[in-house]
Formats: structure tokens, sequence, C-alpha cells
């Protein structure tokens, strides 16, 4: 069991890399896709508050065209007025209706100012997020740069340490053993193997009952920590 042990241990110094190399490897891409969506979502985000503006625009242009309409017909009823003859009656009604039109179109151009500086406020807003989402592509063409060439060297070191750990690997270890080994190696994250001190394992700190220690003392089958399931050695 000896054997067994220190050939696992062995085995442990590279899958550890191993281990902590593919997580890169499936992290990276990942990051790179996040990165990506926030772009995404920044842009659609771009598009919606273009969208609300051009709707604002259009009450703006609907508001001019309608005080346009009310200046003419301003225009028409004050020379109408001017030109009646007596009939004080349609006078008055002149006078009433061009009342009216004055406040509408004051009312109206109250409003289409309002409208517009909301439309300025908006056009720098997009201006902004441009700018924002200019800024971000820009990192992330950086970034994915970057991935590219962190994933080609942890492939290369990854082939490196594959190939090193076939040599490794020993007669020593049953296939029930590398059954356990390799299970443990991908539930605990690429450590497998814990070390057993007096009486607490190193991997996860509990102190195990004592019939634990002797069994890892004794030395005849392999031992794991009733916590953290890691199969226990002792320092040599
Ligand atoms: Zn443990």
């Amino acid at each position: 069991m000896r054997d067994t042990l220190k050939a696992l241990r062995s085995l442990q110094e590279f899958d550890t890399q191993i281990f902590r190399l593919r997580d890169e490897l499936r992290r990276l891409p990942l990051e790179l896709e996040r990165r990506e969506k926030q772009i995404e979502a920044a842009r659609a985000k771009r598009e919606d508050a273009q969208r609300a503006m051009r709707l604002v625009e259009a009450q703006v242009k609907e508001i001019e065209d309608l005080t346009t309409t009310s200046r003419q017909r301003l225009r028409k009823v004050e020379n109408e007025a001017n030109s009646s003859r007596g009939d004080a009656a349609t006078l008055a009604a002149y006078q009433v209706e061009a009342r009216n039109l004055k406040r509408d179109i004051s009312a109206a151009e109250e409003e289409g100012l309002g409208l517009v500086e909301k439309v300025e406020s908006a056009t720098k807003e997009l201006a902004r997020m441009d700018a924002e989402i200019l800024e971000a592509q820009r990192l992330l063409a950086e970034f994915s740069t970057t991935v590219q060439g962190e994933m080609a060297k942890a492939n290369e070191s990854l082939g490196r340490l594959l190939s090193e750990r076939e040599k490794r690997s020993s007669k020593a270890i049953s296939p029930e053993a590398m059954d356990q080994y390799q299970r443990l190696i991908t539930a605990r994250e690429g450590v497998a193997l814990a070390e057993l001190d007096g009486k607490v394992c190193q991997a996860c700190f509990i102190t195990v009952p004592p019939n634990v220690s002797v069994r890892v003392l004794r030395g005849t089958q392999l031992v794991t920590c009733p916590s953290c399931d890691r199969i226990f050695y002792l320092r040599d």
C-alpha cells in the first residue's frame, strides 16, 4: 500500500497542474463569451434609447406641424378681423378664436421646447453609450488576443504534462485505486490526496477518529478522510 500511495502522490503532482490547466482552458472562453454578451446587451440598450429618442423627435415634428397650421390660421383670422367692417359679433368671434389660437401656440411651443431638451440630452446619452461600447470592443479585442495566447500556452503545457504523466504511470496502482483517485481528482478540484498529520486532515482540517489514524498508520489499505473523502498519506 505504501507503493500505491507513493505512486499516487507522484501522479498527483501532475494531475493538480493538469486540473488547473484544464480549468483555465474551460474558463477563458467562458469569460470571453461573458464579455461579448455584455457588449451585446449594451448595444441592445443603445438601440432602445435610440428608438425612444426617435419617438420624441416625431412628437417634436408633430408639434411643429401643428403650430405652423395654427399660425397660418391665426394670420388668416387676424386679416379677416382687420378687414371686417362693422358686425361686432363677427369681430368678437374672430378675437376669441385669435386668443385661443395664441394660447394653443404658446402652450405647444413650451411643450416643444421641453421635448427638444429631451432630444438633446438623449443625443448626449447616445454618444456616451457609443463611446462606452467602442471602448468595451477595444478591450474585448485585446482580451481575445490575450486569451488566444494563454490558451496556446496552456495547451502546450497540458500536452507536456500529459506525456510526462504517462511515463510516471505505475503498476503499483490497482484499477480500483486508480478509479477512486480519478473520481477524487475531479470531485476535489485536482487534489485527491491529503496528508494526515497526527489526527488532522491537512486538506479539510477535521480531526479524524482514532480508528482512522490507526488504519492509516497500519498502511494495509487506502484510507479516506471521513469529511473530504481524500485519500490519506503520511509524511515521509
Ligand atoms: Zn479531509
